[in-house]
């Protein structure tokens, strides 16, 4: 008897727990609503400034002004980067980071409209990955929390990183190098996407480097004999490369391009410069390509005559995933539910998925389950990768854009400034402002998220690619 009147006790306790639990984040998620302009506005702003990397000056001046005047204190110029900025609201612990992205794409400008055509004001740049959405709801996020922890008397940190150019993969790699991620106890991080779900596929480990040779210029007809070409090294070496493809993992990729190969045929090129980016599911592995490509480097220089210099401009990790972050998030996804496209909005969708040559189906409205298990790499890399080596992180996506469109382009530019994709931005903010909730709120999950992240970590440091750069430079 008494065992059961425990019991019942403990259960309408626990329940009582979670009925108000409920009600705080009923109430977070109307809070969220009195800030949803807020975020219209700056993805409506970001997006007219399309600024690229390590450019964003107006950008991240609009998003430290908003977080300012919501009473954030503001530190600019991080890590040596004029574009980078923390803004801090509350005291002490628990430390919840939310990262903010703001950066554009060359080239892919667009007006937004479902067709290919440049803007009016003639801005050839564009959001093409969507981060004016990014930026608008991880700050909206961060000001919705920072006003319910005012009035709910929540105890804690919110940090909100700016972080620069993350589409040359640098903003968060001299960050994470020079130590600006310590001390959080876990960071939210979300993508605009073609699809509403949790991130649980792997990213790529990445370097970025370049290889400039140097020979000696003669006449190509008259002495080429007093010519070392440094064209023919660049040559040479990406040879050396495509054979090493062979003996590489099936999960590598390695592409480069030439940005200088010489001026004019009738002068044997003094000068030329490969650029590479190699990448892997793991950092070993790149690490191996690495090594591996700076000896072709120097195999090419000695069969040619000519000098090879290896710049190493960035590299990053393969994402780690915390999975209790991963849960809380479908839990929260699942609440806000997927955006509310209107009519309107899924017949711009088709039109440019029409205009794309892909099939007609719209936005995306469904929510993607959470795999059990982290996922093999669809391609591609991230710098939030290096955050989630520091502290645990988590990402999800909503649909910003229609699906199957080419990301990247001209087509997700144009959809990133609509208000299709504006009712995409809020509803990420409702996610990562409940999740953020969470963190700052229930002590469990914050203890199951540190105990998940150190089992990952197995006792290893960070260590920056950029310092093994330093290390391995020949
Ligand atoms: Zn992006």
């Amino acid at each position: 008897m008494r065992t059961r009147a425990l019991c019942v006790c403990f259960l309408s306790l626990a329940s009582a727990r979670i009925a108000l639990a409920a009600d705080g984040k009923d109430r977070l998620l109307a809070e969220c609503d009195k800030h949803s302009a807020t975020v219209e506005s700056l993805a409506s702003d970001l997006w007219e400034k399309a600024e690229t990397a390590l450019q964003e000056k107006a950008s991240s001046a609009l998003l430290i002004d908003r977080l300012k005047a919501e009473g954030f204190a503001i530190q600019e110029g991080v890590a040596g980067l004029a574009t980078a900025f923390v803004a801090t609201y509350g005291q002490g612990k628990p430390v919840i980071g939310i990262l903010v992205e703001y950066d554009a794409l060359p080239g892919v400008g667009n007006a937004a409209v479902p067709r290919r055509e440049v803007r009016k004001d003639g801005v050839l740049s564009g959001h093409g990955c969507g981060h004016n959405l990014f930026g608008s709801a991880a700050a909206g996020a961060a000001i919705a929390l920072r006003h319910f922890m005012a009035k709910e008397m929540i105890s804690g940190t919110l940090k909100v990183f700016g972080t620069p150019a993350e589409e040359t993969l640098y903003g968060k790699v001299v960050m994470a190098q020079k130590g600006v991620f310590a001390g959080l106890d876990a960071a939210l991080d979300w993508h605009p996407s073609l699809k509403n779900e949790v991130q649980n596929d792997g990213t790529q480990a990445m370097d970025n480097f370049e290889v400039e040779f140097t020979g000696q210029a003669a006449h190509a007809a008259m002495d080429p004999w007093n010519g070392r070409s440094a064209l023919d090294a660049v040559e040479m070496m990406n040879f050396g490369t495509n054979l090493m493809r062979e003996h590489v993992k099936p999960s590598a990729r390695i592409h480069y391009v030439i940005p200088d190969g010489g001026q004019a045929p009738n002068v044997v090129p003094e000068r030329a410069r490969v650029w590479y980016y190699i990448r892997d599911t793991n950092r070993e592995d790149v690490d191996r390509m690495y090594m591996w490509l700076v000896n072709i480097a120097q195999g090419a220089a000695l069969a040619t005559g000519t000098k090879a210099n290896v710049r190493f401009t960035t590299g990053v990790h393969a994402y780690r995933y915390s999975r209790p972050m991963q849960e809380a998030i479908a839990v929260n996804l699942a609440r806000v539910g997927a955006p509310a496209f209107s009519p309107e909005d899924q017949a711009f969708g088709r039109a440019l998925q029409k205009a794309a040559g892909k099939p007609e189906v719209g936005f995306r409205t469904t929510i993607e389950a959470l795999a059990p298990t982290v996922l093999p790499p669809e391609g591609g890399s991230t710098d939030s990768a290096e955050v989630s080596l520091i502290t645990p992180t988590a990402s999800f996506g909503i649909a910003t854009a229609p699906y199957g469109v080419p990301w990247h382009s001209w087509a997700t530019t144009a959809s990133h400034g609509t208000s299709a994709a504006r009712k995409a931005a809020v509803v990420a903010m409702k996610v990562l402002a409940t999740t953020g909730y969470d963190l700052l709120t229930n002590v469990e999950l914050r203890t199951k998220t540190r105990k998940y992240f150190e089992q990952q970590a197995a006792g290893e440091r960070y260590v920056s690619p950029m310092q093994k750069a330093s290390a391995k430079k020949p």
